[in-house]
C-alpha cells in the first residue's frame, strides 16, 4: 500500500499537533526529517529538517508493520500545534513521496490488515460521534472488540455442533446422517435464545446510540411549547436546536443526565382543513405514536386517548393558575415540578436502556436475525439439511464482523470519520 498520512490531532491551534505517517517506507520517510530513529515505540526528541531547513522539534515514534494501529509501519510526529508548522511538514512529507490520507484511511487499513473487524469500526465511529456519557460507555465497549468476541463464542458452537453432525455421518457410514445427536439440537437451541436476546436488546441500544425521543403533546395551548422552552433554558445542557424537518415537529436535543433524549415538539398538531396541513399532522401523530415516551400536557384535563399509551406520563400543566390535581403538576412560570418530570422520564428512560445489548446498528442486527432463522427449528428438519443450517447461520455471523460483505459498507461507514482516523 502507498504511503499517506495526516494530521492526527484537530486542526488549528493547540498545544500539540500529531501527523501520522503510514505504509512501508513511513520509517525512511520520518528518518529523513528527524534523523536515524533506531528502535521502535521509543519517543525520540528531535530537530525535523528539509534539506538544510529546520522546521520543527519534535517528538517522535514509529511502530513495526504488525504492532501498529494500521497493521502497517507507522511513524508519528508530535509537531508544536500551529497550522502552519503542520502545514510546512505535510509539504515535506509529499516530496518524501508520502500522500495526504482520505478520511478514514487509518481505519479501513486497519480493517483490511486483520486489526480490526467491521462491528468495532462502527462502535468506533460512534465513539467519535459520541455526545453523552450513555453512548460512550457503549461505544467504547463496542470499538473494543466485544461483538467480535461474542461472534467468535457462537462461531464456536456452531463448529462444534457441524463437527457432531459430521460425526454422525462418518460412524453410520452414510452419505446422510440419520440419526443426528440431541446434543446438536441442544447446542443450537441455546445458541438461537442467545441470538435471540441480543436481538431484543437491539432497539434499546440503538436509541442509547441515536437518542430516545420523547414527544411533547397535548391541545393547543396546554404549554407544551413553554415546557420545552423551560427544559432547554433551566434544567438541562442543550445540545442542539434544530428546526424541524417539517413545520409540524421542532425537535431538541439535550443531554439528559447522560442520555441522549430529542423532544419533539408537537405545537403543530392540530386539525386543518388544508390537505397539506392534514398530511403534515399525521405524520406529527405518527412520530408522537412511535416515539418512545410521550408526555401528554393539559391544562383542563383533556388527552388525546388514541396517542396514549402505556407507561406514558400525564402532565398536568399550568398549575400556577390552575387547581386541577391529576397527573404530575407543572409549571413553565414557576418551574414547580419540572426536575420530577425530568426525573420520571429519565427513571423510565433508563430502564429501557438496562434492555440494552451490543447490537446497535441496523446492518448487525440484520445478520444476527438472518442466524437466528436458519437455526430456528432445526430439529424439525430433514437431517441432510440440518449441516446447511449451520453453515447459514455461520456465514451470518461472518457478515455480522464483516469477514465476509464488508466491501458494501465500508463507505458508507467512512463517512462520518474525519481525515486523520
Ligand atoms: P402550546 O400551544 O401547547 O405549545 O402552548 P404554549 O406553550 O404556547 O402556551 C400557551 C399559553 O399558555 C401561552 O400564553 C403561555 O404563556 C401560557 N402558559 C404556558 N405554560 C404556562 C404556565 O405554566 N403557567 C401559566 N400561567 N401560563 C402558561
Amino acid at each position: 500500500m502507498d504511503l499517506i498520512f495526516a494530521e492526527a490531532t484537530p486542526p488549528g491551534r493547540g498545544g500539540v499537533s500529531v501527523i501520522r505517517i503510514s505504509g512501508t517506507g513511513a520509517l525512511s520517510l520520518a528518518q529523513r526529517l528527524a534523523g536515524p530513529l533506531p528502535c521502535a515505540r521509543l519517543a525520540y526528541l528531535r530537530n525535523l529538517r528539509d534539506g538544510e531547513e529546520l522546521l520543527d522539534q519534535a517528538l517522535v515514534i514509529w511502530f513495526e508493520a504488525g504492532a501498529s494501529f494500521t497493521g502497517e509501519e507507522v511513524a508519528e510526529l508530535h509537531l508544536h500545534g500551529a497550522p502552519v508548522i503542520a502545514r510546512r511538514v505535510a509539504s515535506a512529507l509529499v516530496v518524501g513521496g508520502a500522500r495526504p490520507a482520505e478520511p478514514g484511511e487509518f481505519t479501513r487499513r486497519a480493517f483490511l490488515n486483520g486489526r480490526m473487524d467491521l462491528a468495532e469500526i462502527e462502535g468506533l465511529g460512534d465513539l467519535l460521534q459520541a455526545e453523552t456519557e450513555s453512548q460512550r460507555q457503549q461505544a467504547v465497549r463496542i470499538a473494543g472488540g466485544e461483538v467480535g468476541r461474542r461472534a467468535e463464542a457462537w462461531r464456536g458452537v456452531l463448529i462444534t455442533a457441524g463437527a457432531l453432525v459430521e460425526a454422525s455421518v462418518d460412524f453410520a457410514d452414510e452419505e446422510v446422517p440419520d440419526d443426528i445427536p440431541e446434543e446438536v439440537f441442544g447446542l443450537l437451541r441455546d445458541l438461537r435464545d442467545e441470538l435471540m436476546a441480543e436481538i431484543r436488546g437491539y432497539q434499546a441500544a440503538e436509541r442509547v446510540r441515536t437518542g430516545f425521543e420523547v414527544a411533547v403533546i397535548g391541545p393547543p395551548n396546554a404549554g407544551k411549547s413553554s415546557l420545552i422552552n423551560r427544559i432547554a433554558r433551566r434544567e438541562v445542557a442543550l445540545v442542539s436546536d434544530i428546526a424541524g424537518t417539517t413545520r409540524d415537529i421542532i425537535e431538541l436535543g439535550i443531554d439528559l443526565r447522560g442520555l441522549a433524549v430529542t423532544f419533539l415538539d408537537t405545537a403543530g398538531l392540530r386539525e386543518s382543513s388544508d390537505q397539506v396541513e392534514r398530511l403534515g399532522v399525521a405524520r406529527a401523530r405518527d412520530r408522537a405514536v412511535s416515539a418512545d415516551l410521550r408526555i401528554h400536557v393539559s391544562d383542563s384535563g383533556y388527552t388525546d386517548r388514541d396517542l396514549w399509551r402505556e407507561g406514558d406520563i400525564l402532565a398536568h400543566s399550568k398549575s400556577d393558575v390552575s387547581q386541577n390535581t391529576t397527573g404530575l403538576r407543572i409549571s413553565s412560570v414557576t418551574g414547580e415540578g419540572i426536575t420530577q418530570l425530568l426525573d420520571l422520564i429519565y427513571e423510565i428512560l433508563s430502564s429501557k436502556v438496562a434492555g440494552a445489548g451490543i447490537i446497535s446498528h441496523a446492518r448487525q442486527v440484520q445478520a444476527l436475525r438472518e442466524a437466528s432463522v436458519a437455526l430456528s427449528c432445526v430439529d424439525e428438519l430433514p437431517p441432510e439439511l440440518v449441516a446447511e443450517a449451520i453453515r447459514v447461520a455461520s456465514v451470518s455471523l461472518d457478515r455480522l464482523i464483516g469477514r465476509i460483505g464488508a466491501e458494501d459498507y465500508l463507505d458508507v461507514i467512512f463517512t462520518t470519520f474525519c481525515i486523520g482516523k
